[in-house]
């Protein structure tokens, strides 16, 4: 029997059983699993897309697991259902975890309300995304309105939380250095919220840090990167005596509110699903260029030939191509 109808149906407990068996049956390597997986993703397709997607990331001990129980549980009083997922890198390369070893969001994890799930583990980080990215929709189609996606900002990862995200926020610590690190990485420039957070431990700090990083952001929209309406903002906060949670939330409504009124959020959904494609069309092919026997076959020797400056890297490469598949140009 399909999980469809129980996912969608009314919350409670059968409906978690449902949510983590979808969960599950995504999750699986094996080929049938994947099929019925694919199969109730297109079933519950209509019913996703009414969720906020909400992405979160900051170095390990920034305070997000702090952060999002206190907001999930302040949302929740206001009437949301919120999910958590998270995408652990750690867990693709070492099948170790940075995210999942203590106990995280111990009040909001038992909450009925509330659904949070680790990161799936092993494989790459595109295959972890993906399953990550098909979590999102099962949790939409359940009704839940909130769903925050959560990761550290190590390798890739942030990348990929915001490529399937309404909106991306960063978590940056009030110390001067953490922000130049997010600027050379690169992901400063994906914020469209940057969260200062244990504001509480040194205020003067905190606000030279809201400075700084204003000034940095301002930086990157006069270099032209299209922020759709949207100047990214800066926002100082503590997790830990919750202050400037409520502040934080208004942030994030009146970026919505901007998006959604312009249409640029059903846009960006639209380009990443499409982007999403792609990506993973192109995994797919290199997966099966890799494990087809004539590519296996060959493989050991040209690339031999190669190191020896025996053949150009560039013939190795037509030649395997075109053992895959005659018809490569
Ligand atoms: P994560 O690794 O990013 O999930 O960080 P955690 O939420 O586990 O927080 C790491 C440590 O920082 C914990 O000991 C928290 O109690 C503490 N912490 C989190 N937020 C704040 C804050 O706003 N102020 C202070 N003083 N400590 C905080």
């Amino acid at each position: 029997m399909s999980l469809a109808p129980l996912v969608i149906g009314p919350a409670g407990a059968a409906q978690r059983r449902a949510i983590a068996k979808a969960i599950t049956l995504l999750e699986s390597t094996r080929a049938d699993h994947r099929a019925q997986a694919d199969q109730l993703l297109t079933e519950l397709l209509p019913h996703t897309g009414k969720s906020f997607r909400l992405g979160i990331s900051g170095v390990p001990g920034v305070g997000k697991s702090t952060f999002i129980e206190a907001l999930g549980l302040c949302l929740i009083a206001q009437g949301h259902r919120v999910a958590v997922l998270t995408i652990d890198p750690s867990s693709t390369v070492s099948g170790g975890s940075i995210l999942g070893d203590k106990t995280r969001m111990e009040q909001l994890s038992v909450h009925p309300q509330a659904y949070i799930r680790p990161s799936p583990s092993g494989g790459t980080l595109g295959g972890v995304a993906e399953k990550t990215r098909e979590a999102m929709l099962v949790c939409e189609a359940a009704g839940y309105d909130v769903v925050i996606i959560e990761t550290v900002g190590v390798g890739q990862s942030e990348t990929a939380v915001a490529g399937m995200t309404d909106m991306f926020v960063l978590m940056q610590l009030p110390n001067a250095g953490d922000d130049l690190q997010a600027i050379k990485k690169g992901v400063m420039e994906l914020a469209d919220l940057v969260v200062i957070n244990k504001a509480d431990i040194d205020a003067d700090a905190a606000t030279r840090a809201q400075a700084q990083i204003t000034s940095a952001l301002r930086l990157f929209t006069q270099q032209g990167r299209e922020r759709g309406g949207w100047t990214p903002q800066v926002v100082q906060l503590s997790a830990l005596k919750q202050v400037g949670v409520d502040a934080f939330w208004q942030a994030v409504s009146k970026f919505r509110e901007v998006r959604t009124s312009e249409g640029r959020l059903q846009q960006r959904r639209q380009h990443q699903a499409l982007a999403w494609m792609h990506e993973r069309i192109e995994a797919g092919l290199k997966q099966a260029f890799r494990s087809h026997p004539q590519v296996r076959a060959l493989l050991p020797q040209l690339t031999a030939d190669v190191e020896q400056g025996r053949l150009p890297a560039s013939t190795a490469a037509r030649q395997l191509l075109a053992a895959w598949h005659p018809n490569t140009p």
